[in-house]
């Protein structure tokens, strides 16, 4: 697999195939977090992509993925679509998609786009919400 840098995932996907559709995270500014500061955010090509899908498939019987880096929902919705079909097609028995999101990867999409995201199996997105408010701290 083409894993590049630290892997990070949610726990609950412990038992997912892990595939970086990206690296990094495109917003890479919150003062709280370093996940990603060691890395240039950049979107991996669809032939990275079916390379590690075509490695995956001789694994056997695979149920979840979870699309790595930071927020692999920023990814253009044509190029998004384009890789959850990929995941499909190599990986029939994949029931559940999930990734990390923020709230401004979210709302570049519309209601229809996630719809459409769904319908192609992203099931589950990752939000972390913090606060900067002393009190609520
Ligand atoms: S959006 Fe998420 S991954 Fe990116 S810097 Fe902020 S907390 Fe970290």
């Amino acid at each position: 697999m083409d894993y590049e840098g630290m892997i990070i995932r949610p726990p609950s996907e412990a038992y997912s195939l892990l595939i970086q559709v990206t690296t990094g995270c495109s917003h890479n500014k919150c003062t709280f977090c370093g996940a990603y500061q060691d890395k240039k955010f950049k979107i991996k090509s669809l032939d990275i992509i079916k390379k590690d899908l075509s490695e995956a498939r001789s694994y056997g019987y695979v149920e979840k993925v979870f699309l790595c880096d930071g927020d692999a929902l920023i990814i253009p919705q044509s190029r998004l679509e384009e890789m959850l079909k990929l995941i499909n097609a190599y990986l029939p028995t994949v029931k559940r998609i999930g990734t990390y999101a923020n709230a401004k990867s979210i709302l570049r999409k519309s209601v229809d786009e996630l719809k459409v995201l769904k319908e192609l199996g992203l099931k589950i997105i990752y939000l972390g919400v913090e606060t900067g408010n002393v009190e609520l701290c």
